[in-house]
């Protein structure tokens, strides 16, 4: 997708530095970072969201969070504990549509609403 500045961070024109990546997937660091650790982590390829993941590529999901998890562990994080989550369309506020996960940590996380 021409427009879409998630798409420019994957393709290396943003030259973005990366926290890990997959065959499939890369982790970056949010621009507004709102954790000690803040990192999104995107497919390579352009997808919308959850919701036309889950009808078009639902297998995508798990290396999505396998790279999740290995962002935790990059982090160190995983002991202390962290939170992964994905904002779905406009109540909940997903304003880049490429699919992302955030993984978010490194402080105690306030209750979700
Ligand atoms: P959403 O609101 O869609 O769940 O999350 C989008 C996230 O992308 C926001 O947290 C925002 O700070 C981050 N973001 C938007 N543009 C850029 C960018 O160009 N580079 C990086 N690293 N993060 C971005
Ligand atoms: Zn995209």
């Amino acid at each position: 997708m021409s427009d879409c500045i998630f798409c420019a961070i994957a393709s290396g024109e943003m030259d973005t530095e990366l926290v890990a990546e997959s065959d499939h997937a890369i982790a970056f660091r949010d621009l507004a970072a709102a954790a000690p650790t803040h990192v999104l982590v995107i497919p390579r390829k352009h997808i919308a969201s959850v919701d036309e993941m889950s009808q078009q590529d639902p297998h995508l999901a798990t290396d999505l969070l396998k790279l999740c998890a290995e962002v935790a562990r990059v982090e160190r994080i995983v002991e202390s504990g962290y939170r992964v989550i994905t904002n779905v369309g406009d109540d909940a506020g997903q304003s880049v549509y490429h699919v992302h996960f955030h993984v978010l940590g490194g402080r105690r996380l306030r209750e979700m609403g």
